[in-house]
């Protein structure tokens, strides 16, 4: 079980879905985790319940958005833990509208929030990683970066996180880094839930409906998302490098 014991793993968007769910994952794996969030409620919530459940765990209260917050809370994190060996870049938002309805803000906080948020943190994160020699990044995509009606920003945001991955594995390849990105179709989260809201369904309608379109006949689960983004961090997958992975109960179209 312990197949991750001696890393220090950095995730964005800990407290709640999938973020705190990669967390307990990483976690139960041996990992000491910075459980990164704006959320402070939460984030102290999360990180209590996994220490009762025997994980290392600190967190820290960062907008991914904002370079200074970032910066602050890797240093932080490298100071009481050595170094980080992992992150995952998983904090994001939805501001959905059709496009003619889109508002610059809109665009702007989803921008920022998954490419400036990624991009922030992986610039940070990298100085450490290329000192040892050692990494792992994983940015978690979706499958709307194919398209997805009245997503403009988020689908633009999802596909240039890939196009971002791709580079990472490029440029640090050869410091023993990988960068790969995991790609969720449906899965049931608060942001699932507010989806259905959005749209005026209860969420179990929502849910059936959805479920009926996908092979697997149901929505995925955080811990199937988790269980993705292990493979990639394992010190086994090294010669992963650069890679899309679509976890979306089916081919994605
Ligand atoms: P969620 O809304 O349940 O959780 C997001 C977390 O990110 C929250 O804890 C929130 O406080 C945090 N966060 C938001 N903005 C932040 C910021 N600026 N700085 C730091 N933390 C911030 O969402 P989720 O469903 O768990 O989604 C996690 C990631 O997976 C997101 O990037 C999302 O786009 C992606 N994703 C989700 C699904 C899905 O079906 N749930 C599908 C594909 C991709």
């Amino acid at each position: 079980m312990n197949q991750l014991s001696n890393r220090v793993a950095f995730v964005t968007g800990a407290s709640r879905g999938l973020g705190r769910s990669i967390s307990y994952t990483l976690g139960s794996n041996g990992a000491k985790i910075c459980l990164v969030d704006i959320d402070e409620k939460a984030a102290h919530e999360t990180a209590e319940e996994m220490k009762k459940d025997g994980i290392d765990v600190t967190y820290y209260i960062a907008d991914v958005s904002v370079r200074s917050q970032v910066e602050q809370a890797v240093e932080e994190a490298v100071n009481k833990y050595g170094k980080i060996d992992i992150l995952v870049n998983n904090a994001g938002v939805l501001r959905d509208n059709l496009l003619f309805k889109m508002s610059d803000d809109d665009w702007d906080t989803v921008m920022n929030v998954h490419l400036k948020g990624a991009f922030y943190c992986t610039r940070a994160v990298q100085k450490y990683m290329v000192e040892n020699q050692y990494g792992r990044i994983v940015s978690i995509s979706s499958t709307s970066a194919l398209g997805n009606r009245g997503q403009a920003n988020y689908a633009t945001a999802k596909a240039g996180l890939q196009g971002f991955t791709k580079t990472l594995a490029i440029e640090l390849g050869k410091y023993g880094i990988t960068a790969n990105a995991v790609a969720p179709g449906f899965i049931e989260t608060d942001m699932t839930r507010k989806t259905a809201e959005r749209i005026g369904v209860s969420f179990e309608e929502f849910s059936k409906n959805l479920s009926d379109t996908i092979p697997a006949k149901r929505l995925g689960q955080p811990e199937d998302i988790a269980n993705a983004v292990l493979f990639f961090v394992k010190e086994e997958s090294s010669y992963v490098n650069g890679q899309i992975l679509y976890v979306a109960g089916g081919p994605a179209n």
